[in-house]
């Protein structure tokens, strides 16, 4: 159950915490249904998982918003937008409170929208600071796109500063990432303390909708032993599906397209196509 207790470690510490999700699972109406993609260690597949995503759930039938909280604007430009063609961007939406109207573009992905980002957005860190109620920019903001949507997706930048809080508190669920290699876990504590931090001070409604599994190689031995381990660890939050190391899912960004579009036959494209459905049932 989503709510099973969880046990993590940090630094070879082990502790256990019992996920809170059981106490605040919320009735969730016909709202839009906010994610954040969050893992504060890099490259795990946080991007290549939003971009894929919403593009299997827009097939599903779903209208995706996804917003990129990632000044690398990887999102962005793996959706094929050019970072800095736009006059506005997140971080003027964020700061200078330009309406999401102007900034929101569609793509090249039937019922897929985004919020773009470039490098300007790590100034926002910085320029929110002496902002009363800094947490909830990112939640004011997509508030007013309530009921455009079914689906909101954020894909968060590596690290738990202002702008992965920003948004948890705009998030319903936390979606986790993890890459299939010997330091999986590393850093997943303290990932897991901020979530039930912020659960706890700032949207109590926040729950942890999974784990996926990323770049995993079923020809090595050492995949299925971080997969026992994070199940272990995670429970039934883990995905069934497991998302392969591929390398046309890698491919993909550089044309701009999510790997529905780029080759929907590939293992990758399966993968991510199961995952929705998955995500789907959760939600
Ligand atoms: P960052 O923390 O920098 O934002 P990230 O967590 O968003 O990174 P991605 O950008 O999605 O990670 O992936 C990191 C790299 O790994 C990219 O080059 C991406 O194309 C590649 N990659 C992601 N998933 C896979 C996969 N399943 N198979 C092969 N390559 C992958
Ligand atoms: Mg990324």
């Amino acid at each position: 159950m989503l709510g099973a207790k969880v046990k993590t470690y940090d630094n070879a510490r082990w502790f256990t915490f019992r996920s809170i999700n059981d106490t605040l699972m919320v009735e969730k109406g016909a709202y839009v249904k906010t994610i954040a993609i969050v893992n504060q260690k890099g490259g795990v597949g946080k991007t290549t998982t939003a971009i894929n995503l919403a593009a299997y759930l827009a097939r599903l039938g779903k209208k995706v918003l996804l917003v990129d909280l990632d000044p690398q604007g990887n999102a962005t430009s793996g959706l094929g937008i050019d970072k800095y063609a736009s006059e506005h961007s997140l971080y003027d939406v964020l700061v200078k409170g330009v309406s999401i109207d102007i900034v929101r573009h569609s793509t090249n992905v039937d019922k897929v929208d985004l919020i773009p980002s470039n490098h300007n957005l790590s100034g926002a860190e910085i320029d929110l600071v002496s902002v009363a109620d800094r947490e909830h920019v990112l939640s004011s903001v997509l508030s007013k796109a309530e009921g455009e949507y079914d689906i909101c997706l954020i894909d968060c930048p590596p690290s738990l500063g202002l702008l992965s809080v920003n948004g948890l508190v705009a998030a319903d669920y936390v979606f986790v990432p993890v890459q299939t290699e010997f330091y999986a876990m590393e850093g997943m504590g303290q990932l897991v303390q901020t979530i039930q931090r912020i659960q706890q001070n700032l949207n109590p409604s926040l729950s942890i909708l999974g784990v996926v599994l990323t770049m995993y190689d079923s020809r090595t031995s050492l995949s299925s032993q971080v997969r026992q381990e994070v199940e272990r660890v995670f429970g039934d939050l883990v995905f069934k599906t497991v998302i392969p190391r591929n390398v046309r899912l890698a491919e993909a960004p550089s044309h701009g397209e999510p790997i529905v579009q780029y080759d929907k036959w590939s293992k990758g494209a399966r993968s991510y196509k199961a995952l929705a459905k998955e995500v789907l049932n959760r939600l």
